[in-house]
């Protein structure tokens, strides 16, 4: 019986580790690439729990998390749309970029190939920004 006990507790340890893998389990803690870009919050760059709003401008597709955050992109359209990519410095849009999270804060890329230089090391592209 206590044999038993103790294999139920493993796993339900084995899969409460692997529900850290889906950002929507736990946005703050998500690293790895983000593929749903409707959970990124485009005003804090920061992952959601929940979809955010859909905010179309220049015929692209932004995602925020509330109506301060859409008030905000409004002011400053062009600042917030665009992203400096942490490895090579280039202007990316944040609409069509590939982008990758390291604990729930979003990253944005000018392509795959510095997406996955960024991946590699994040904290050394991460650091200070
Ligand atoms: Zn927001």
């Amino acid at each position: 019986m206590k044999i038993l006990m103790s294999a139920v507790l493993v796993a339900l340890m084995l899969s409460g580790a692997r529900a850290g893998d889906s950002p929507s389990a736990d946005p703050a803690s998500f690293t790895g690439r983000i593929s749903d870009k409707s959970h990124v919050c485009m005003m804090k760059d920061s992952l959601q729990p929940k979809a955010g709003i859909a905010h179309d401008y220049q015929g692209k597709r932004y995602w925020l998390c509330c109506e301060m955050c859409v008030q905000s992109f409004q002011e400053n359209p062009d600042a917030v749309a665009h992203a400096e990519d942490p490895v090579n410095g280039a202007s990316v849009d944040k609409a069509t970029a590939p982008a990758y999270a390291v604990k729930g804060k979003a990253f944005y890329f000018s392509s795959e190939k510095t997406l996955k230089t960024f991946a590699q090391d994040p904290s050394h592209y991460a650091a200070g920004s």
